[in-house]
This record gives C-alpha cells, sequence and structure tokens, in this order.
C-alpha cells in the first residue's frame, strides 16, 4: 500500500469524471529532490498545491510546489540558497496499458492512490538550472589569483599580462571548450550549456 506526504487518496472523488478536490500540503522534502550541485535539501519544506480532477480515464493532478534549492555558485562558489516554484500536470490512468511498454512511460493509480513523487521530482529536475549562479552577473573569480570578483571589481596584477599570454592561460583554463568553439564559431559561455 502506498503511503507517505506525497500520496494523495482518491477513493472519494469516485471515478466520477468533473469530481474535484483540491489540497495543500507542507511536506518535508524527500531525499535527492534535484541534482547532486544543486537541489533541494532534504527535510526542508515544500508547499505543496494540488488540484485533482477525475475524467474518463484517470484523474488529473495540476499544482505547483514551492520549495527551496540549495548549491554552489558554478562562477565564484558562493552558496546559491533560492526559493522557487514549479507547476505540473500529470495524468493518473485508472488502469495500466495492457502493452507493458506504453505502462511503463504512464502514471497510474495503485488502489486509486496517487503517488505524487515522480511527477514532482520530474518537475523539480526540469526547473532547476544545471549551472546555478549566485547572480546573473556573478563575475566569477579572478583567473590570476582566484579572489572574488564582486569583492574586488578594479581589481588588478599590477604589470598587465601581456595579451599572447592571456589567451595561452585561457587556453590551459578550458581546452575542451574552445577546441568546441572554433569548430562551431560560437564564444563559450558559462550560462548556457
Ligand atoms: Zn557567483
Ligand atoms: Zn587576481
Amino acid at each position: 500500500m502506498l503511503s507517505g506526504p506525497l500520496v494523495f487518496d482518491t477513493h472519494e472523488m469516485g471515478r466520477k469524471p468533473g469530481a474535484e478536490r483540491t489540497h495543500h500540503r507542507s511536506i518535508e522534502a524527500p531525499a535527492d529532490l534535484g541534482y547532486d550541485l544543486y537541489g533541494v535539501p532534504e527535510g526542508s519544506t515544500i508547499e505543496l498545491e494540488l488540484r485533482l480532477e477525475a475524467i474518463m480515464e484517470g484523474v488529473l493532478a495540476t499544482g505547483s510546489a514551492s520549495a527551496r534549492a540549495t548549491g554552489e555558485c558554478v562562477r565564484c562558489l558562493d552558496p546559491v540558497d533560492n526559493q522557487f516554484v514549479v507547476g505540473f500536470q500529470e495524468l493518473y490512468l485508472y488502469e495500466a496499458p495492457s502493452d507493458p511498454e506504453e505502462a511503463e512511460e504512464e502514471f497510474i493509480l495503485e488502489d486509486e492512490l496517487l503517488d505524487l513523487e515522480t511527477a514532482l521530482r520530474d518537475a523539480v529536475v526540469l526547473a532547476l538550472p544545471h549551472n546555478p549562479l549566485c547572480g546573473p552577473e556573478c563575475p566569477g573569480l579572478c583567473p590570476e589569483c582566484g579572489v572574488r570578483l564582486a569583492d574586488d571589481p578594479g581589481h588588478t596584477h599590477g604589470a598587465a599580462i601581456d595579451p599572447r599570454w592571456a589567451s595561452l592561460s585561457q587556453l590551459a583554463d578550458h581546452p575542451v571548450r574552445t577546441a568546441d568553439s572554433s569548430e562551431s564559431g560560437n564564444t563559450p559561455d558559462d550560462s548556457k550549456e
């Protein structure tokens, strides 16, 4: 029998098309919600709004989750701690399709119980950036000494670096990306994937 804070009972809707229920729950985040480097801390509060609507073939679950994501800025390694809201909508079928491959791809009610966990995970993973930033303009770290450029924007190292050496040091820092960009003609950009 399914149980847990992300399981919703649809018995009382009686499979009657048009029947509706709304739920509001504050739940503790399950483990591993998000990516290794950026995700919802286990046990932190998720505010869940959910509307369940019975239709002919199943129950449509529409809702949103408001949660906290923490990690490290990929440019300056500062902690990143953001509140975010993600919406989702999934259909949970009453009966599994007879084709097992098809059934694999569907959400299916189990004893009229709806387990929202996978739908929530999918939505959160889609919503969170792979490359979290402390702010859209984060200047990152000084390539020379590693100091946070946000703390010391005017920061220099006395003698200007010979531009020929500067481009060599960039090559050393990003050998793979430089090779990619010479093929595609694009400038490497940390904010894109
Ligand atoms: Zn940063
Ligand atoms: Zn420096």
